[in-house]
């Protein structure tokens, strides 16, 4: 495994090369994007995608994000509605992810064998230089084990996949913090499966409709899931994570007073009970923390982790829907509902 070093506004050509040489004899690179650091193959190299499935432990069924450089590379790979030809000329680059039938002409391990195909187009010089090196799209997830928080430094990557990825490029801390969008364009209206930093608001104006189903805000698990993704849980540190709608002083302060070690994450000040742990002063501040905060979480030994419930508009619905996927489901309205989660009375 290698590990170079990358100015993420201009990367040098050497290490530009270098990925894209490693992705076409079906290696594995992990690169950041304005979202989070991706593990990247070839996209038309099925060995090249077994080894990032291999590496993250990753279910089979759960395929692939194709990143391309531009629109005419999208269509190379899936059926590009005509309607909104001029829409993804528009958000692309961006950390927004379309759904759409796929051309069939990548290997199955791709798109798990599905018709359809999940394509972008990332906004971060470093991914877009190796696509246009290769001149070849590269397929690829974040670069994570599988079930932990995703990776938004290279150090996160180390951590969790060290020896299992040919070469690691380091371009520094990523943008957003959080995954990309994904909106599936093969239904009417348009549906949400995974919020991200482009917003809801954002695909209405240029969608006019758009479908955010429960299990898009992190509700209620589906039976069928939406995107094959969807029913894995995601993004869960070991300590048990509540969501709490309480004042998190009022809740940490009950919770210590009953000898549960607890740690906050606090947006602003933080209160003076339990381990704080700062995710920032505003929304886009806690998008780029939290993965890093959860990871701490783990670190510090505690009983459990308290985080504030925000409000579901912007940046916010995809930080409620990471949250409530890293605490499965533990959301209280009361320090009634904290004891019976928690099982402290
Ligand atoms: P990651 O960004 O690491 O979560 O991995 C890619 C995400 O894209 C997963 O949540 C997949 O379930 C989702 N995805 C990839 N292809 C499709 C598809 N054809 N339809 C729906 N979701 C998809
Ligand atoms: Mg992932």
């Amino acid at each position: 495994m290698v590990v170079l070093t990358a100015d993420p506004i201009n990367p040098s050509a050497e290490v530009v090369e270098r990925a894209a040489s490693v992705l076409s004899v079906g290696g594995t690179v992990a690169a950041p994007t304005e979202t989070v650091y991706g593990l990247f193959a070839h996209a038309h190299s099925a060995v090249g995608c077994l080894k990032v499935f291999k590496a993250k432990r990753r279910p089979l069924d759960n395929p692939l994000i194709v990143h391309v450089d531009s629109l005419e590379m999208a269509h190379d790979v899936g059926h590009v509605p005509p309607e909104l030809e001029n829409v993804l000329r528009r958000i692309w680059p961006g950390p927004i992810t379309v759904v759409m039938k796929s051309r069939g002409v990548l290997p199955n391990c791709i798109t798990a064998g599905l018709d359809t195909v999940a394509v972008r187009a990332p906004a971060h010089p470093i991914p877009l230089a190796i696509i246009r090196k290769l001149k070849a799209p590269m397929a690829g997830p974040s670069a994570n084990r599988a079930g932990r928080p995703s990776p938004t430094t290279a150090q996160h990557v180390i951590e969790d996949l060290a020896g299992e990825v040919d070469l690691i490029i380091d371009g520094g801390p990523t943008f957003f913090g959080v995954e990309s969008t994904i909106i599936d364009v093969t239904k009417h209206p348009p549906v949400l499966l995974r919020p991200g930093p482009f917003t809801v608001e954002e695909l209405e104006k240029i969608f006019g409709s758009v479908s955010v189903p429960p299990a898009a805000r992190g509700l209620a698990e589906v039976e069928v899931a939406l995107a094959p993704g969807m029913k894995y849980r995601h993004y869960a540190p070991e300590t048990p994570l509540v969501v709490s709608h309480v004042d998190l002083g009022k809740a940490a302060a009950a919770l210590e007073a009953r000898g549960v070690k607890t740690a906050v994450l606090c947006i602003g000040d933080c209160p003076p009970v339990g381990h704080p742990l700062p995710l920032g002063e505003d929304l886009y501040q806690v998008a780029k923390n939290l993965y890093g905060v959860l990871r701490e979480l783990d670190r510090l030994g505690v009983d459990v982790g308290l985080a504030p419930a925000v409000e579901e508009r912007g940046i916010g619905l995809a930080i409620m829907n990471r949250l409530r996927k890293a605490s499965v489901g533990r959301e209280v309205r009361s320090l009634e509902e904290l004891y019976v989660v928690l099982g402290v009375f």
